[in-house]
């Protein structure tokens, strides 16, 4: 699988392009970053449908994902320790692989530098985590944490060791059943996140939105509500998308090339400031 970024070269015009954004940036009160696949393609995981999606190669994984897990967890419990479809197992074995690109270290590093008040994220791979952003809200839940299924307690393996012998394992807190935090086909996007979502958005006046299109629920709300509040959307994307014509300006390059030059524009000018 190629990366986009291997035949990519930045030219000054998109470079001027990117300046001009960083002025938005830091002008911006409240900017929101909303990020999906594309951003994580440049970290070696391939995108879930289209050409070398996950799916399209190893075929769809069940539509009635939640309503397994609910009908019998402790079924579910094994399958997830020992998976026995393809998608899943090539899945796992990616995402143990992949490291952060320059794409997410740069919006953790804009969080540092007060400008990206909050990452809205549709993906499951926590590379966003392992690079460092703190304000970070995963809509599809991580791939990393167990999240109990009453409170909503989140936990990594460590916090909550799972025994395969006492399926399914049971919250510290409330002794609800404890899930994997992956939102599966089926399941509600969990509301506590779904609340920082809408928060964020409210107060956003300036949304990034990187390496996604925003095409589906409830991510492709977020655009269009910074919108109806008078923000504005710049859009981060090598390909045009229903978003191109509702942004005000639209980077085309991939995710890790443009955030990190936009990284740079935003701390040369407070260098300058
Ligand atoms: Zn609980």
């Amino acid at each position: 699988m190629g990366t986009p970024r291997a035949d990519f070269t930045l030219d000054d015009a998109l470079d001027a392009e990117i300046a001009r954004a960083a002025d938005r940036v830091r002008g911006a009160e409240h900017v929101v970053a909303l990020t999906g696949a594309g951003l994580s393609v440049e970290s070696g995981i391939p995108p879930f449908r289209g050409p070398g999606g996950l799916w399209t190669k190893y075929g769809e994984p069940p539509m009635d994902g939640y309503q397994r897990f609910l009908r019998d967890p402790k079924r579910a419990w094994e399958e997830r320790l020992e998976p026995s479809a393809p998608w899943a197992k090539a899945l796992g074995e990616t995402l143990a692989a992949a490291k952060p690109n320059a794409g997410h270290r740069a919006l953790a590093e804009l969080e540092r530098r007060g400008a990206c008040a909050a990452v809205i994220t549709q993906n499951v791979d926590d590379l966003h985590r392992q690079a460092g952003t703190r304000n970070l809200l995963e809509i599809h839940g991580n791939h990393a944490l167990l999240r109990c299924s009453q409170c909503h307690a989140r936990f990594t393996n460590d916090e909550l060791p799972v025994d395969p012998a006492a399926l399914p394992p049971h919250c510290s807190a409330c002794g609800g059943v404890v899930k994997d935090d992956t939102v599966h086909f089926g399941e509600p996007i969990p509301p506590d996140v779904l609340r920082g979502c809408f928060a964020a958005v409210e107060a956003c006046d300036c949304m990034l939105v990187a390496g996604t299109s925003a095409m589906v629920y409830p991510a492709a709300e977020f655009p269009l509500e910074v919108l109806r509040r008078g923000g504005e959307i710049i859009e981060v994307n090598p390909e045009e998308t229903e978003l191109t014509s509702l942004s005000v300006q639209s980077l085309r390059g991939p995710g890790g090339a443009v955030l990190e030059r936009l990284l740079h524009h935003v701390a040369a000018a407070e260098a300058t400031a």
